[in-house]
């Protein structure tokens, strides 16, 4: 009797101590790597090479746009983000690149986030002005400037024709957004475009006007948050004066980031989207694509 006694103390000493161990490794484990975890963010410089994307009086988009991601690399390289964030350009020269090798690198890397820099132009309103960002939508565009500007910015060389419609996990947005996934990696695009409104706020000049959805191509991948930004009008006089100042688009690039960061802060608060937050965001959604 005795002895099965110490039997079954035994056992449950060397039970504990199991658990103990265990308990204390997933612990120490799961810390180490909440604490390592980079955000991997892909900055986009639209265009490049034999596009030059939108072109008012000499000034280019796909140069104003790959300095801005430079800039924003540039900063995110700095240590305030250094052991937080790691920047990843789709291009850093003036090459051209298709919109397929573009959500390439977003799969390459398994991207946390991604960032396509664009700018923009009205043909009719020399007045039209500032931020808008954009996140996917597999909807058509719901106006005609909009409707314009996804047709600017989705356009396709006849030689990459191939290529677009080869990808058929890219191109098959349907059964992506069939994935529950989907609907997560919406709201997660929203809220980094809302992180990033609130860090513009900063720079009146680059303020956020909109945040819209459309049908942009290089954002269907959906494996990531992924958002575009069309960052001013080249066809305003101001706007264009503004996006040749490299001081300008530095104070761009620095609050960029600061919205990034938000964006990353608030991710790990929020790993797991709630039911209460999940319909926060439907109410986000429902809000905008409102004129503010
Ligand atoms: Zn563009």
């Amino acid at each position: 009797m005795r002895l099965i006694k110490i039997i079954f103390m035994a056992f449950w000493i060397l039970l504990n101590a199991v658990i103990l161990l265990n308990a204390k490794s997933v612990n120490h484990s799961s810390l180490s790597s909440f604490e390592t975890k980079k955000i991997k963010v892909v900055i986009d410089a639209g265009h490049g090479g034999k596009d030059p994307g939108a072109v008012v009086n000499g000034v280019r988009e796909k140069d104003v746009v790959l300095k801005l991601a430079k800039y924003l690399e540039e900063e995110l390289k700095k240590a305030e983000y250094l052991d937080k964030i790691e920047p990843i350009l789709t291009r850093d020269k003036d090459v051209y690149l298709s919109l397929n090798a573009r959500r390439k690198i977003v799969k390459k890397h398994n991207a946390d986030v991604f960032i396509s820099l664009h700018t923009n132009i009205s043909p009719t309103n020399p007045a039209a002005s500032g931020t808008e960002i954009f996140f996917v939508t597999e909807d058509a565009a719901d106006n005609v400037g909009i409707e314009l500007l996804v047709n600017r910015e989705n356009f396709v060389y006849p030689e990459d024709e191939n290529e677009e419609l080869a990808n058929d996990e890219d191109q098959t947005l349907d059964f992506l957004f069939k994935d529950l996934n989907k609907r997560a990696i919406i709201n997660r695009s929203i809220q980094l475009a809302l992180n990033i409104e609130k860090a513009m706020a900063n720079l009146p000049e680059g303020r956020v006007k909109y945040i819209r959805r459309a049908p942009f191509m290089v954002l269907k991948t959906l494996l990531a948050p992924a958002i575009l930004i069309e960052i001013g009008y080249l066809s305003n006089a101001n706007d264009r004066r503004l996006m040749q100042d490299d001081e300008y688009l530095k104070n761009y690039a620095i609050n960029l980031a600061k919205g990034i960061e938000l964006f990353y802060t608030n991710t790990l608060q929020k790993i797991e989207y709630s039911y209460n937050e999940k319909n926060e965001n439907n109410n986000v959604l429902q809000k905008i694509n409102v004129k503010r």
